[in-house]
């Protein structure tokens, strides 16, 4: 294992916020990651673990060992005539592993392409988009326990997902770090998740009757590639805020003051989309200094001259959460990890 020193995290994180590790390591087996977690103890180091760096924002430096987990590897178990579990690698990047699976006509994750970083982070926020989410097909990972070095299950009620949340977020923050991912995909009779979004229409676009889970991915790809900026392009981290859930009473006493606010019920809660939210408050497309709200989608900053710290970044998600509060009395959650 190599332990760099003063180490540029800039190409680590999508932000592209030019921030140093005090020191840095990439672990490509699990011996290397238990050495790097003993030279971490015997330094008296804070450790942090990284995949992709795509849903974090470094606002100072790190002092301490950032690992960078490269474990690779996917596997295969047919089940039954209808279903397979996959397990693959955290080190193995997300969009590569849903390509893999729809090569093999595994279905179940074609709704979720695209989204950037590793398997190994999946979990952490139980990633979703246009209908999915991974704890739809999610079966179990398994952790190391960095309290005792032991390895662990964590079933699905276990890891306790909710809407970008689960138990790794909570009470299992920095506590674990996340080694495997296996899924519960279909062989065959695959269930075609078109209803949400803009997956139909683009269906249409591309002329498609009777969709795949192949044409689903591709619609999903177009999709997110006009309207998402790209990080390699603009420096980003996707959705910056969740969608905040309201109780009904709130939402209905919001509707009479703004008619058009949209909502989408869940029970006695409302969950609301932030972007709508932002965009009223003029912030769409706004800049202030390096940093803007994506010209596109409000939700997104984006370091717009490649430029922006990440306390510059801190700042400009305090103003939008501080004007969304003001108008409409809700106050936003970051989904991105602050570091
Ligand atoms: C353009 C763009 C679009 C996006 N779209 C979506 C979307 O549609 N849906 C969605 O849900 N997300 C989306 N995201 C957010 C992001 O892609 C996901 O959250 C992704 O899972 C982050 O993976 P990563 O490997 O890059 O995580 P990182 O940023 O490296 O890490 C995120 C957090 O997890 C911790 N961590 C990383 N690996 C491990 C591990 N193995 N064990 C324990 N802790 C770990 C880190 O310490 C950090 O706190 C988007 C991001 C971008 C840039």
């Amino acid at each position: 294992m190599n332990v760099q020193e003063n180490y540029s995290l800039k190409n680590h994180n999508t932000f592209g916020v030019e921030v140093s590790a005090k020191y840095f390591a990439q672990a490509g087996n699990f011996d290397e990651l238990k050495n790097a977690l003993e030279f971490a103890k015997a330094r008296d180091l804070k450790t942090l673990f990284l995949g992709g760096g795509s849903n974090v924002l470094f606002t100072e430096n790190f002092d301490g060992l950032v690992i960078q987990l490269n474990l690779k590897g996917i596997s295969e178990k047919i089940l039954n005539e209808n279903q397979v579990l996959v397990t693959a690698k955290a080190g193995e990047n997300w969009h590569e592993f849903v390509q893999y699976c729809l090569r093999k006509n595994y279905g179940g994750l074609e709704n979720l392409s695209l989204i950037p970083g590793n398997v190994g982070t999946s979990p952490m926020q139980n990633i979703g988009a246009y209908g999915t989410e991974i704890k739809d097909t999610f079966v179990n990972c398994t952790v190391l326990s960095l309290e005792t070095l032991q390895t662990e299950v964590f079933d699905a009620e276990k890891c306790d997902f909710g809407y970008r949340d689960s138990i790794f977020k909570k009470e299992g923050k920095g506590k674990y770090v996340i080694l495997e991912v296996s899924f519960k995909l279909t062989t065959n009779n695959h269930v075609i998740k078109t209803e949400y979004g803009a997956i139909k229409t683009e269906l249409e676009k591309m002329g498609i009757e009777n969709p795949g889970i192949q044409d689903v991915s591709e619609a999903v790809i177009h999709i997110r590639q006009s309207k998402l900026p790209d990080p390699k392009v603009t420096g980003n981290a996707g959705s910056f805020f969740k969608n905040p859930t309201i109780p009904l009473e709130q939402f209905e006493k919001l509707k009479m003051k703004f008619p058009d606010i949209p909502g989408y019920p869940n029970g006695n809660a409302v969950k609301v989309p932030a972007g709508w939210l932002i965009e009223q408050c003029g912030w769409k497309g706004k800049q202030i200094g390096n940093v803007a709200s994506h010209e596109l989608q409000a939700l997104v900053i984006v370091n717009k001259t490649g430029l922006a710290s990440g306390k510059e970044i801190y700042d400009f998600s305090s103003l939008i959460i501080g004007s969304v509060k003001e108008r409409f009395g809700i106050e936003l959650e970051r989904e991105v990890n602050i570091i």
